[in-house]
């Protein structure tokens, strides 16, 4: 489904992503861990072109990201074109940007609507649907500010869906979560890896990539320094360096 090839983004002097390659299969949970400041944030708001790249080329199912091709040639994306791309990209932040004058089905139903043409009724029966999947089936006309962290996670979430797109991308979605409410949210991440979705999870909470990552990327500054099973990443580290990562975070 994505495919990075030596992508590498710099701030200034400073080389945020340093030509990371990583591939994810159709239906596979890649989970992103490493220090603050190795690249985690800066990995996924690329794919979802928040950040322009320096170089090399991402593929969303083969396509090249930011271009289209006409006539074997590559041209850079218009607008238009860029915003299709992204539309193909789900992302949910760790502070979950709802629209605070919706309610929890117009946040969800907005985009459908919107931008791919449907019509009302049927915007707001798949969006009812997707909170009912969320288990938000009670909470449709609540606004942002009447729900808990983690039920205004839920509806981001729902809202992430709502595209139907290729891959979600989630960026510590529990971070700003208090403790009680983590777990309602790691359940739903849970239940679409079951679902098979294609997902690529940045977190810190090490027991939930143990438990639902088909594959953990361990990055430290700019780097892919180690990949693999949860059982290796976890069980028997290689690089030095993951392993003191892992005795101070598990
Ligand atoms: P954390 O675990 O703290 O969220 P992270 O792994 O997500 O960290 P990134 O946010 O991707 O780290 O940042 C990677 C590096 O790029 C850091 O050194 C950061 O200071 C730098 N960086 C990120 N965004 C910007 C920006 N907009 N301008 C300048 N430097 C940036
Ligand atoms: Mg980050």
């Amino acid at each position: 489904v994505l495919s990075l090839r030596g992508t590498t983004k710099r701030f200034g002097d400073h080389t945020a992503l340093d030509a990371v390659d990583l591939d994810v299969a159709e239906g596979e949970v890649v989970v992103v861990i490493g220090p603050s400041g190795s690249g985690k944030s800066t990995l996924v708001r690329c794919v979802h072109q928040l950040e322009s790249v320096d170089g090399g080329g991402m593929y969303l199912d083969g396509e090249l990201l930011g271009y289209s091709e006409h006539r074997g040639a590559l041209r850079p994306l218009t607008p238009r074109g860029t915003a299709a791309q992204r539309r193909r990209v789900g992302m949910v932040f760790q502070q979950f940007n709802l629209f605070p004058h919706f309610s929890a089905l117009r946040n969800v139903s907005e985009a459908p609507r919107r931008v791919h043409g449907r019509t009302a009724g049927e915007a707001e029966r798949e969006a009812t649907a997707l909170l009912d999947r969320v288990g938000l089936g009670d909470r449709l006309h609540h606004y942002p500010r009447q729900l808990s962290g983690g039920q205004q996670q839920r509806v981001a979430i729902a809202r992430a869906l709502a595209t139907r797109p290729r891959i979600l991308l989630f960026d510590e979605p529990t971070s700003a979560l208090d403790p009680e409410l983590v777990e309602e949210v790691l359940g739903v991440l849970r239940g679409l890896a079951r679902d098979g979705l294609t997902m690529v999870v940045v977190t810190h909470e090490m027991a939930f990539a143990r438990e639902v990552a088909d594959r953990v990327v361990f990055m430290e500054a700019g780097r892919i320094v180690e990949t693999g099973p949860p059982a290796q990443i976890f069980g028997s580290p290689r690089s030095e360096r993951l392993h003191s990562f892992l005795s101070r975070h598990t």
